[in-house]
């Protein structure tokens, strides 16, 4: 595997690996192996069996490299799977997240770690739905009008849910398609969105591919490379599908570009949708957006004219908007109010359906001593675990499992009771109080089963589900006619998390869920449960009023420097040895004070402090939060500190513009 030092002219490759060092390391590439810039290869690095890219191969190379090459083992590919534009992005990629440029590879390419398993790929049942695709009401027909008339340039519709954004997208696609283009459609999640790719399979057909991570590695390649060569036009995939290579990209489309799935949690943390607005912007492709509840970056970009807007208010069919009510519930015992039971009935007997909303999976969230009041928590992570039925204890940050104690760990009790619901138990209760009704029930453990959501979206089609009950995957993605009535069962959930965007995103899921109901015209209705009425969200979402919680959103931003009026960046240490990781944050934090002051930045830096979840997976977590008028304002600063901190034996994690400060 060696070569030998002085073996006459010999070929090298430059490959990028994915690991935090930034820089390519050169391999030989053996005699009789065809290796070209753009393939992946297998090498040897640190004594494992990695992928790299390559992204340079040079022939007849002489002279002493001054060490030992190591040959690659193979190649993965038998042509190339990128090119220089792709080589390009990940660059900018790795520039402006701060990872490696190895590292933005792995996230922009399909994995050929597993590619000799043949898994089979998951493909949407189909089943027919009624809608007809292409013609569109007047409104949609303007809209469609002005975006196809102008240059390339970005757009946002802001639609209600049920105002038929999905027809102006596959309007726009069959255009810009029609110009030989191609379409990248980003969705926040796939395995929800088949009713989507139902519709967009109707119109498009073979040249529609799919890009997700359900996909078996095979497939995701093939898929890739259908894209790439321009055999399929059209692609629709979640987040990392924003890096598609096509000949001529015309239009990306980000459907509910408020979804916090579009950004990446580990290195490097990418925002799909900056880079969506990068890659329209260099390689001149409109891009679209679109949403009931667009983020308050995105709206506000819009209404600053960096946007063009677009306001879709009217249901399709002239659906009416559910009539929203507030009630006040108690918690043990109470956990479908009277009122819910009630509308719940009158909506099963009518032949609707209902759809109930609890954000928090498990049986129920907390067990703790009657005595003491210890909570069972994690031994990994400083929260607490909740119970499931079929595993006992689970962490919901690191996954692991244990037994359900029977004592107090702390002072020995045996009275250890559990707290609070989780959709499980929920289950449980609906199966009680509503003998006979055909519950179904999605969260993360049952939506695992490959057939849940295929099987989901044909028993809501053939009405046999009474109450679908879940998590807030609920309101991503689906389209049931025949629901006419949705509860949230605790809107207080993640209502008062320490992030700054915890009422975006409890108003925009619950905006989101009202607008599931009546969908099929009639009358609806939607129940909100809290134990704080008082909540000044709720008074809009009473009116159905996304704007006015904009605005009022936007004051509160505006007073405290938070985007859209700065940009944020997160600089969270971690290690093993809390009193080493409180070291580490505070040197770097210091060398990070001294940079801004010699420099005179005009960055504002919080912290160092513990992070809100201090201890995740044994890993204790101190963090910093840099402000600035600029994303360029901070990257120096946080570039220039990086350069001068040693880590030692803590691992730094830089998240720009993050959406997830826990
Ligand atoms: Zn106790
Ligand atoms: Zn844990």
């Amino acid at each position: 595997m060696i070569s030998s030092r002085a073996a006459g002219p010999y070929t090298s490759a430059e490959v990028h690996i994915n690991t935090p060092v930034n820089k390519p390391f050169t391999y030989r590439v053996p005699a009789g192996m065809r290796l070209e810039a753009g393939m992946r290869a297998i090498v040897n690095f640190r004594g494992r069996k990695v992928t790299g890219y390559v992204t340079a191969v040079t022939h007849d190379v002489t002279g002493d490299p001054g060490y030992e090459l190591k040959d690659v083992i193979a190649s993965v590919d038998e042509s190339p799977v990128f090119d220089e534009r792709l080589i390009s992005l990940v660059k900018y990629v790795s520039g402006m997240y701060f990872s490696s440029v190895g590292e933005a590879f792995s996230k922009a390419l399909p994995s050929s770690e597993s590619s000799r398993t043949r898994g089979k790929a998951v493909s949407p049942r189909f089943s027919g739905s009624s809608a007809v695709p292409g013609i569109l009401t007047l409104k949609q027909r303007e809209i469609f009008e002005k975006i196809e008339s102008v240059g390339p340039s970005a757009h946002l519709i802001y639609g209600i849910t049920g105002s038929g954004k999905t027809e102006i997208y596959i309007n726009m696609a069959r255009s810009v398609i029609a110009q030989g283009k191609s379409v990248i459609y980003l969705v926040p999640e796939i395995s929800l969105s088949s009713q989507i790719y139902e519709r967009l399979h109707r119109v498009f057909g073979d040249s529609l591919v799919l890009y997700h991570s359900m996909l078996s590695p095979n497939r995701r390649l093939e898929n890739w490379m259908k894209f790439q060569r321009g055999e399929a036009k059209i692609a629709i995939g979640t987040r990392s599908a924003v890096f598609m290579q096509a000949p001529e990209l015309g239009l990306m489309i980000i459907d509910e570009e408020q979804d916090g799935s579009y950004k990446e949690q580990s290195s490097p943390r990418y925002s799909a949708r900056h880079i969506a607005f990068y890659r329209a912007k260099t390689e001149n492709a409109h891009l679209i957006l679109g949403s009931a509840t667009p983020s308050v970056e995105t709206l506000y970009a819009a209404e600053r004219g960096g946007i063009a807007l677009h306001t879709l208010d009217e249901r399709y069919g002239d659906a009416e908007l559910p009539g929203v009510e507030i009630v006040r519930v108690r918690g043990a015992g109470d956990e479908i109010s009277s009122k819910l039971k009630l509308y719940t009935k009158r909506a099963v007997s009518a032949g609707g359906q209902a759809v109930y909303l609890l954000n928090r999976r498990g049986f129920s969230p907390l067990v703790m001593c009657e005595d003491c009041g210890a909570a069972v928590e994690c031994s990994h992570c400083s929260i607490s675990m909740n119970y499931h039925r079929d595993k006992g204890m689970l962490c919901h940050y690191c996954g692991s499992a244990r037994p359900v104690p029977e004592k107090c760990g702390a002072c020995g009790s045996e009275s250890m009771v559990h707290v609070g619901s989780g959709t499980q138990k929920i289950e449980e209760i609906i199966n009680t109080e509503f003998p006979g009704y055909r519950v179904f029930r999605l969260d993360q453990d049952t939506a695992r089963r490959k057939e849940a959501v295929p099987d989901l979206i044909d028993l809501m089609e053939k009405r046999e589900i009474d109450i679908l009950l879940g998590t807030q995957m609920v309101s991503k993605g689906f389209d049931f006619p025949g629901i006419t009535l949705a509860g949230i069962l605790l809107a207080d959930i993640g209502m008062n998390m320490p992030d700054f965007r915890a009422s975006e995103r409890i108003v925009s899921l619950l905006i989101q869920l009202a607008g599931r109901s009546g969908r099929g015209g009639g009358e609806s209705r939607v129940v909100i449960q809290t134990f704080n009425e008082e909540h000044a969200v709720f008074r809009f979402i009473k009116n159905h009023d996304y704007t006015g919680f904009y605005r009022s959103e936007l004051e509160i931003r505006k007073a405290l420097g938070y985007p859209p009026f700065g940009r944020l960046a997160r600089i969270l240490v971690r290690g093993r040895d809390e009193s080493v990781v409180i070291e580490s944050a505070r040197e770097l934090g210091d060398l990070m004070d001294g940079i801004i002051i010699k420099g005179g930045h005009k960055v504002e830096k919080l912290g160092p402090s513990g992070a809100p979840f201090t201890k995740i997976g044994g890993n204790y977590r101190y963090h910093m939060i840099l402000k600035a008028s600029a994303t360029a304002e901070f990257s120096a600063v946080i570039r220039e500190a990086l350069e001068n901190f040693r880590p030692g034996s803590v691992y730094v994690e830089v998240d720009i513009d993050p959406v997830d400060m826990l």
